[in-house]
C-alpha cells in the first residue's frame, strides 16, 4: 500500500479523497494555486504544495508542477478526483514513466473512451447497447442526408471529441439537416479543434441512466446498480439518486451483468460509469467516464462502501473488497449539487462566506469545502457543496432532503438552493416522474430562463 498520496483537485473533492486515505492511515499531499491558499484541501491534508498562479490552465492543470509536487513530497501516487486531468491520457502516461502511479484507469482505456466514436465501437463489441445512429464519422452533408433518412428524423449529430454537452445540434426534419450538420461542424472545431461528428437516433423522453462500475484490472468487473441522473440544465446533472426510481430488480441485473462483463473484459482498473439513454425499457449506450463521478456518494450509501478507498485499493495492486454477491441494496439516496449561482440564470456567484452550517441527523451527509469566513475564489467551478440523504426509501429520502436543505445555511452569496425548496413541492418529483427535458421546461415555465 502507498504511504503517500498527492490530489490533483481542490475543493470538496480534495477533502472526500484525504478523508479516504485518513481511514486507511495514509499521508497526504495537497496543492493548490495562489487563490486557494487558504482552501479547505489545504488545511486538511498533511502537507501541501502551492504549484501555481489562480488560473487553472497554470495550476491545477500544469503537469509538470504536478510532477514535481510529487517529487518533493515523495508521493507514490496520484489521485485526480473528476474534472481537470481525470480523464487526461497524457497525464497518466507522463505519472507513470516517473515511476508513480495513477489511481484510476490506464491511459489506454482512458483514451479509447475519450473518443466518442471509439467508445460506442468498443461497448458495442462488448454487447452493450447503443444508440442506433451513423456507422462511424458523417464526413459531408450528402452522407449526412443519407445517414437521417436511414435512422428516422429526429436525429442528433454530436461531436467524437465532444464533453459538457458541447457541439450537438438536433435535426427533426430533413429541411433542418443542412445548417444542423454544418452548425455541429464548426461549434465542434470552436470548442475542440476537431470537426468530426457523428449521428444518433434523438431519443425524444429517455431518462439518464448510468451504471457505477469497478474493475480490478486482472479481468475481474462488478456493477454497483444505477444512478438516475435525469434532472439536467444545459446537459449538466443537479439531482441525482440510487437506485434509479423506474429501473426493475430484473432490468438493473441484466444491464449491471452486461456492463460488470465489459469492464472485466477490458481488464479495466478502478471506478467507472457506463452512461445510458433509457426509454421503453431500452439502454442507449451514450458514453463511459473514466474516473469517479461527482454523484458517486449516492451508491456509496445504498451499498455502504467507500469506492474512493477501493480506487485506492485496486491502484495499489489489492483485490476489490466486495464481489458482487456482497453488494445488496440498502434503502435509497438522492444527492443535489448546490452552487454559487443566483438564480433564475445561474449566474456564478462566488464571495465571502459569512455564516455556513452544515445540516446533520441520521441519513445526512454534507461533502462541501466551505467554512465560516472563506471567500469562493472566482476562479473555479461553481460547485459549493454536496448535499447527499439516505432513507429506507425513495418517500422517507425525500422528507429526509427537504429537512436537511432547511437546515442549511450558507450566508454572504446565492446558491441553488431555493431551486431544490421549488423542486421538492413538484409533483413529478416527488413521484419521480420525469426524462431528461424535464427541468428544461419547468425552469423556463417557472423562472422563464
Ligand atoms: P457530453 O460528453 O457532452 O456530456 P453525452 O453524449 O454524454 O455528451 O450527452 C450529453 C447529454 O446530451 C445526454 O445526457 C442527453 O441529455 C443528450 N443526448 C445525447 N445523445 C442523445 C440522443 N441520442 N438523444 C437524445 N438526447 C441525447
Amino acid at each position: 500500500m502507498f504511504d503517500k498520496i498527492l490530489i490533483a483537485n481542490r475543493g470538496e473533492i480534495a477533502l472526500r479523497v484525504i478523508r479516504a486515505c485518513r481511514e486507511m492511515g495514509i499521508k497526504s499531499v495537497a496543492v493548490h494555486s495562489t487563490a486557494d491558499a487558504d482552501a479547505m484541501h489545504v488545511r486538511m491534508a498533511d502537507e501541501s504544495v502551492c504549484i501555481g498562479p489562480p488560473s487553472g490552465a497554470q495550476s491545477y492543470l500544469s503537469i509538470p508542477a504536478i510532477i514535481s509536487a510529487c517529487e518533493i513530497t515523495g508521493a507514490q501516487a496520484v489521485h485526480p478526483g473528476y474534472g481537470f486531468l481525470s480523464e487526461n491520457a497524457n497525464f497518466v502516461q507522463i505519472i507513470e514513466d516517473h515511476g508513480l502511479t495513477f489511481i484510476g484507469p490506464s491511459a489506454q482505456d482512458i483514451r479509447t473512451m475519450g473518443d466518442k466514436i471509439t467508445a460506442k465501437d468498443t461497448a458495442q463489441k462488448l454487447g452493450i447497447p447503443v444508440v442506433p445512429g451513423s456507422e462511424g464519422g458523417v464526413p459531408d452533408v450528402e452522407s449526412a442526408r443519407k445517414a437521417a433518412a436511414d435512422m428516422g428524423y429526429p436525429v442528433i449529430i454530436k461531436a467524437t471529441a465532444g464533453g459538457g454537452g458541447r457541439g450537438m445540434k438536433v435535426a427533426t426534419s430533413a429541411a433542418d439537416i443542412d445548417v444542423a450538420f454544418s452548425t455541429a461542424r464548426s461549434e465542434a472545431k470552436a470548442a475542440f479543434g476537431n470537426d468530426e461528428v457523428y449521428m444518433e437516433k434523438y431519443l425524444q423522453k429517455p431518462r439518464h441512466i448510468e451504471v457505477q462500475v469497478f474493475g480490478d484490472g486482472k479481468g475481474n468487473g462488478v456493477h454497483l446498480a444505477e444512478r438516475d441522473c435525469s434532472l439536467q440544465r444545459r446537459h449538466q446533472k443537479v439531482f441525482e439518486e440510487a437506485p434509479g426510481p423506474c429501473i426493475t430488480p430484473e432490468e438493473r441485473a441484466r444491464i449491471g451483468k452486461i456492463c460488470a462483463d465489459a469492464v472485466g473484459a477490458m481488464s479495466y482498473s478502478g471506478a467507472g460509469t457506463v452512461e445510458f439513454l433509457y426509454e421503453d425499457g431500452e439502454f442507449y449506450f451514450i458514453e463511459m467516464n473514466t474516473r469517479l463521478q461527482v454523484e458517486h456518494p449516492v451508491t456509496e450509501a445504498i451499498f455502504g462502501v467507500d469506492l474512493v478507498r477501493e480506487q485506492i485499493r485496486v491502484a495499489a495492486g489489492l483485490p476489490l473488497s466486495f464481489t458482487q454477491d456482497d453488494l445488496q441494496i440498502n434503502g435509497h439516496s438522492i444527492e443535489v449539487r448546490i452552487n454559487a449561482e443566483k438564480l433564475p440564470n445561474f449566474a456564478p456567484c462566488p464571495g465571502k462566506i459569512t455564516a455556513y452550517h452544515a445540516p446533520g441527523g441520521l441519513g445526512v451527509r454534507m461533502d462541501s469545502a466551505l467554512y465560516d469566513g472563506y471567500s469562493i475564489p472566482p476562479y473555479y467551478d461553481s460547485l459549493i457543496g454536496k448535499l447527499i440523504v439516505h432513507g429506507r426509501d425513495r418517500p422517507e429520502a425525500l422528507a429526509r432532503l427537504s429537512r436537511a436543505l432547511g437546515e442549511l445555511i450558507v450566508d454572504g452569496i446565492d446558491t441553488t438552493v431555493p431551486l431544490f425548496h421549488a423542486l421538492l413541492a413538484e409533483p413529478d418529483v416527488q413521484s419521480g416522474d420525469y426524462g431528461i427535458h424535464w427541468l428544461e421546461r419547468w425552469l423556463e415555465e417557472n423562472l422563464g430562463g
